[in-house]
């Protein structure tokens, strides 16, 4: 009688529960780890995969429920980012056991999938262990590792609808598939040697060379000096052994790429630090499952070659994140390589095969391929940490796709982005979604990626948006094809307000606040070419509240590439006529008759756009003070004067800030003067920067406690390519919150205009909603 009451009381004791998990919950292994919860707990039902995240129902013992739950959050896989969870009691269903049940394809995809992520410890130790059946298979993975958003077609995420829809598993890959206690079960890129992708080595398309081990193969190739195209998680990248320097010489040579720093990956933390210095912020940064390329200070003596990163005090740096990176380190005879993306100057990156063969041929002396597709391109991030904050230069690989979260929902909204550096953004709800880095829109390439994303993005998040926004820049292509865009509400942003704008989503700011907003180029309200500003700030308006004094930028857009142009603009400006009687180090190799054109340009206002800029500002001081006439890429003059800037805080230039139709104007020919007086008086290089950088910070205070005392407002949001200027950023930073500033910056999005479509999407959603 006795047993019976107690097996009663059990059944009354019983509850059933149904649980909604929302977020980055699919392909990261979160059935199984559900299951084994479940399990652990003697719990009973199922969990499933739907369009929406993640649907349980479990039945058992109320206290054992209870810690499921709280198992749910704090032992989740590595790779899962709940954003909502949501439990429901329900009637019991006396399940006898508990399973998982197969993805339901549904209508609405609100599900988030993961980015693609570093190989494990557990696959790597399999890796190199020769017992084991993967060892030196470069494509093992498990579900808490491996790729995901580059080889996702359509969600649900399960293998038909991924890159791996052509390979059959083996009867004991599948095995693993199947069973809940293992690690790859339902890890959709599942492979092993006998089932999955596997490497090729070719000397030219077509002409394949049979080696043993195509991997070693490439190394020793490496070793020789040869050039290597690899195929990798988001693209091709070109490889070289860096402490090459023929090797990297002529690796530049055939990608056109003149100066910019390459990028460079080492086989362990202990041997970057053999030739950079890598604080434990950075540390952890190039150890985290992103593994992006992190901007670390040259050590000086280092055996890497001299043009990896000429003129530069710092290098690109990752580790290795896919197994096929780690067999390629394996022998320790390799110090870095030098892995930059694979494409021609500032085409995307290859992807296919028969693409990279085409594109890259010219380039690569061998091509180490594989046959496992890449459905979506994406370059390695890159991040830098300033301040102590770790910041995103570009946001791609390892962060791609996980969205912004705002404090408020948004209209469904697709946000084009700027000209260079460009990302496009959707929005859904209170989520948004800023793509991979797509490169600038210069070419047909590029635009053809741009238009793939979109609808990539527009399919996989199931969003169809309702309103576009776009840069005010009539040439820019994504502001053309913004306006092709007949069936969407059209609303344009200006570009130093969209600038601010992502930063205060970022931090969750609504405004007014202050907004620095410092780049090289931006399209102004008025259709001159603004980047020193300073605005009064909300998503849904801003007023300019300051700006550099405009200089005519003699040529327009070629004075980017030339700033001794911006250098004879700034001087004309400051002394008139009488500059050309002034001896100048840096006109010495320029023919008079050159400077006499660009007078002329300027005295008659031929194709000689107005341009209150920082960046070309920075040029202006930049050729004067004798750091380069020409440059190779955008800001680069700029990079090198920070690069060479002596210690000195104290030092600043006098400037002038006078009024001027309502709004307030920083005259640059004061400051212009002093450096010609530096310059004539023998002052270094060094000491000019430094003095230069001392006064921007102090100019910047100065206007910012007039709008201060004016207006009220303490919060000062800082924005614009020109604040990847460590020196600047810090520096103002610090002047500002001494004087009782709260300053705010972006980390999690970039500053340059990598960042631009974040900002355009909120200010569009504030200004559709306000009737602007
Ligand atoms: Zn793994
Ligand atoms: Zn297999």
């Amino acid at each position: 009688m006795g047993r019976l009451a107690v097996e009663t009381d059990q059944e009354i004791r019983e509850k059933g529960v149904r649980t909604r998990i929302k977020g980055i919950v699919q392909g990261v292994g979160f059935r199984p780890f559900i299951y084994n919860l479940a399990l652990a707990h003697h719990l009973r039902g199922f969990v499933s995969n739907t369009s929406e995240g993640v649907y349980i129902e479990v039945e058992g013992d109320p206290d054992f429920l209870d810690a499921f739950h709280r198992g749910i959050i704090a032992e989740k896989p590595p790779l899962a980012h709940i954003t909502s969870i949501e439990t429901i009691e329900q009637e019991l269903k006396s399940y006898s056991d508990f399973t998982i049940h197969k993805s339901e394809a549904q209508e609405h995809r609100r599900t988030l999938i993961s980015p693609d992520v570093c190989v494990c410890e557990d696959c790597l130790r399999e890796l190199f262990d020769p017992k084991d059946r993967r060892f030196g298979y470069p494509f093992i993975n498990c579900t808490n590792c491996g790729p995901r958003y580059t080889i996702i077609m359509d969600i649900p995420y399960d293998r038909p609808f991924t890159a791996m829809k052509g390979f059959k598993m083996c009867p004991p890959c599948e095995a693993e598939y199947h069973d809940p206690a293992d690690r790859r079960f339902h890890a959709q890129p599942n492979a092993c040697w006998d089932c999955g992708p596997l490497v090729r080595l070719w000397a030219h398309a077509g002409q394949e060379i049979r080696a043993g081990n195509p991997i070693e193969e490439a190394r020793k190739l490496l070793k020789q000096g040869k050039i290597v195209a690899i195929k990798g998680l988001g693209g091709f990248h070109l490889a070289a052994d860096a402490t090459n320097n023929e090797a990297v010489k002529r690796l530049r040579q055939r990608k056109h790429r003149e100066e910019k720093p390459l990028a460079l990956m080492c086989p362990s933390l202990e041997q970057i630090r053999e030739f950079a210095r890598v604080t434990e912020e950075e540390g952890s940064l190039l150890n985290s499952i992103q593994r992006p390329i992190v901007i670390l200070e040259k050590k000086p003596n280092a055996d890497i070659a001299e043009e990896v990163s000429p003129r530069n005090r710092t290098y690109g740096i990752m580790l290795p994140y896919t197994p096929l990176h780690y067999l390629l380190f394996q022998g320790d005879d390799l110090l870095a390589l030098v892995m930059t993306s694979g494409n021609i100057s500032e085409e995307p990156i290859a992807i296919d095969n028969e693409e990279a063969f085409k594109r890259l041929g010219d380039i690569a002396d061998y091509f180490l391929n594989h046959n496992r597709d890449i459905y979506l391109r994406s370059d390695d991030s890159i991040l830098r940490v300033l301040g102590a904050v770790p910041r995103q230069i570009r946001r791609s690989r390892g962060y791609v796709p996980i969205p912004t979260f705002l404090k408020r929902s948004l209209e469904p909204i697709l946000a084009c982005g700027a000209e260079w550096k460009n990302t496009v953004c959707l929005t859904r709800g209170d989520q948004v979604f800023l793509s991979q880095h797509i490169g600038d829109l210069e070419n047909l390439e590029t635009l053809n990626f741009f238009q793939m994303t979109i609808q990539h993005l527009k399919r996989i998040l199931e969003i169809e948006p309702k309103i576009v926004a776009y840069d005010l820049h009539p040439d820019y292509l994504s502001t053309q094809y913004a306006l092709k865009q007949s069936s969407m509400i059209q609303v344009g942003v200006q570009h130093h307000h969209a600038h601010i704008v992502s930063a205060m989503a970022e931090h969750g700011l609504a405004g007014p606040v202050i907004g620095i907003a410092l780049d090289g180029t931006g399209y102004g309200a008025d259709g001159q070419i603004w980047g020193g500003e300073v605005l009064v700030v909300e998503p849904k308006q801003f007023e300019r509240v300051g700006h550099f004094a405009y200089l005519p930028m003699p040529g327009g857009a070629a004075a980017i590439k030339k700033p001794w142009r911006m250098a004879v603009s700034a001087l004309y400006e400051a002394f008139g006529d009488e500059f050309l009687k002034i001896s100048l180090p840096f006109l010495e190799g320029i023919p008079r008759k050159r400077v006499d054109i660009l007078i002329h340009m300027i005295g008659q206002g031929v194709n000689t756009p107005l341009t209150s800029s920082c960046g070309r500002l920075f040029d202006s001081v930049a050729a004067i003070a004798g750091v380069r006439n020409y440059v190779a890429y955008e800001g680069q003059a700029a990079v090198e004067l920070e690069a060479g800037a002596e210690e000195d805080l104290e030092r600043v230039y006098p400037f002038e800030i006078r009024e001027k139709d309502g709004a307030l104007e920083f005259l640059t020919a004061p400051i212009i003067k002093s450096v010609v007086a530096d310059v004539n008086e023998g002052c270094s290089t060094g000491l000019i920067s430094a003095t230069f950088h001392n006064t921007l910070v102090a100019l910047f205070l100065d206007v910012c406690e007039r709008v201060r005392a004016s207006r009220k407002f303490k919060q000062v949001v800082l924005s614009g390519g020109c604040f990847q200027n460590a020196r600047l950023l810090v520096q103002l930073t610090e002047a500002l919150e001494n004087q009782g500033f709260e300053v705010f910056s972006q980390a999690q999005v970039s500053s340059n205009d990598g960042g631009i479509a974040l900002g355009q999407a909120v200010a569009a959603d504030a200004m559709y909603k306000a009737g602007l």
